[in-house]
């Protein structure tokens, strides 16, 4: 091993281990952590990440990867040291393209907005975080600005969640699949047919709720060992190693469906996280390729598996068994409920048809914000107008409008595009898993999960960051991006529960 290359990896492991104890300080905050912890807590936080990051961006970091890479092509070095060596200069690229001052003043902004946003959301009044949102586009201008970009202001934004994706690649699919889709909406409307839903509310054991998630999602193959379950207000998903993942649900005692899309869903991101290859424990590859890829795998146990026929065939008696009251629902009428689609203005409430339009809707505001082409003092109402035009609803207030999600407030302009991309990619990786294997949903009615998991870890999960998400796909499926099975896939679940032909 070159002197420059042990150096490289050795500081890698370095910052990789304090990134990951800070997520873990952070989760710790999130579930257990006494209240009266949080300003010390804030202060370790402050150190760890601080000291990882100018570890990071340290001068010499910058020469050993030039050296690396000015004589990669003819020195020998394993393949898997080129790609770790491309992704750590990419890394320090974006790192070191921003001042010290920015990064300070920014984290700083978008702590105080946060708090700005949960008052201006209580008290459902756009006019308190307006303020903080102009200071968080203000900051999302200067980071554009920092990393440069080719085409459009929005691209430097995406580039942070969606690797090399581009604004324009995103309208390109995002257009026709919202015609598609309030296409779709409107037929379901009007085919008149009412989903019952009413087995999902009553009373629902909490613990048995937790007991029945985690059957299932060990099933599909969390493994308890390598992790844990926790309870918490906003269902995530975190890692502090491959070996040691925190999946994170809420339980509702009214509500059925909460703890239990939510425990296969936050599976879905952990199953990624326990199966990136060890061989790259303590580098950065040692996680999501992007957060659009990451999302394609909670999708996809989450609906593909999660809301289908086949596993329910499997999975359904062992539901009546720990919720009696089921015995009297006929495992269809369940099915329908789990599946029902209508319009509502909570996104992440939404069923998976409509998701989308809120998300299209947010991707265009953004870039309208971003471009200057909307008053920020007018996003309500155009939040209200598109809401009414795509979905036939409109909110009574601001907090089930504009306010309701944190995102703006901690200036992630340009992530949520990335969770329509994880719904299109589900849909496109399930497919190619099931060209290989097509017996897989008869798999899945005798319980019988792995075989997916292993196409998933051979394919997506044991890459990490290797590659990057366009790399990712060509290799797995054979094509770029693609809504087109996506919506083959909603038009025929459409059909076959609301006989609507589209
Ligand atoms: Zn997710």
């Amino acid at each position: 091993m070159s002197n420059a290359l042990g150096k490289l990896k050795e500081r890698l492991a370095t910052v990789t281990d304090l990134n990951q104890a800070a997520s873990l300080m952070h989760h710790d905050q999130e579930t257990v952590m006494p209240e009266g912890a949080a300003s010390a807590r804030a202060a370790q936080l402050g150190t760890v990440s601080r000291v990882a990051h100018e570890l990071f961006v340290a001068d010499e970091v910058g020469i050993w990867l030039e050296e690396l890479q000015s004589d990669s092509e003819d020195s020998g070095l394993a393949e898997e040291d080129r790609d770790l060596i491309k992704v750590a200069a990419r890394d320090y690229r974006i790192k070191r393209n921003l001042p010290a001052e920015y990064v300070d003043r920014s984290t700083e902004t978008h702590i105080l907005s946060n708090e700005a946003w949960r008052k201006a959301r209580d008290a459902a009044d756009y006019g308190q975080f307006l303020p903080w949102l102009r200071k968080c586009v203000d900051l999302a201008h200067e980071y554009a600005d920092y990393q440069g970009y080719d085409e459009h202001v929005y691209d430097a934004l995406l580039d942070q969640f969606e690797p090399g994706m581009k604004a324009r690649e995103v309208e390109a699919i995002f257009t026709p699949l919202r015609a598609e889709t309030v296409h779709l909406v409107k037929a379901v409307a009007d085919s008149g047919v009412q989903l019952d839903k009413s087995c999902l509310t009553g009373n629902f054991d909490h613990a048995t709720q937790v007991h029945l998630g985690r059957t299932l999602v060990s099933a599909f193959g969390f493994d308890f060992s390598r992790g844990r379950v926790d309870e918490v207000t906003h269902p995530y998903c975190t890692s502090f190693s491959r070996d040691d993942v925190r999946l994170c649900t809420r339980v509702y005692s009214g509500e059925f469906n909460v703890c239990l899309f939510s425990m296969l869903h936050e599976c879905g991101h952990a199953l990624y996280d326990q199966n990136i290859d060890p061989a790259w424990d303590r580098t950065p590859i040692t996680s999501g390729c992007s957060l659009g890829i990451h999302e394609s795998q909670s999708r996809m146990w989450e609906n593909l598996v999660g809301r289908g026929r086949p596993f329910w065939d499997w999975a359904y008696p062992i539901l009546q068994a720990h919720f009696p009251q089921f015995n009297g629902v006929p495992q269809e009428t369940y099915y329908r409920a789990i599946n029902g689609v209508a319009p509502s203005l909570i996104r992440v409430e939404a069923d998976e048809v409509t998701y989308n339009l809120h998300i299209m809707l947010r991707f265009e505001l953004e870039k309208a914000m971003m471009e200057g082409k909307v008053d920020l003092e007018d996003l309500p109402r155009e939040w209200n107008d598109r809401m009414e035009e795509y979905l036939g609803v409109r909110p009574e207030d601001d907090a089930e409008g504009v306010l309701q999600d944190v995102h703006w407030s901690f200036g992630y302009l340009g992530y949520f595009p990335t969770y329509s991309l994880g719904n299109i990619i589900s849909v496109q990786l399930y497919e190619a898993a099931k060209r290989d294997h097509p017996d897989l949903e008869d798999q899945f009615r005798r319980g019988k999960f792995d075989t997916l998991l292993e196409w998933m870890r051979i394919h997506i999960h044991r890459h990490g960051r290797r590659y990057t998400p366009g790399e990712l796909l060509e290799q797995s499926v054979g094509t770029g991006i693609d809504a087109g099975p996506y919506v083959g896939y909603l038009k025929s679940k459409l059909n076959d529960l609301y006989g609507v032909s589209v």
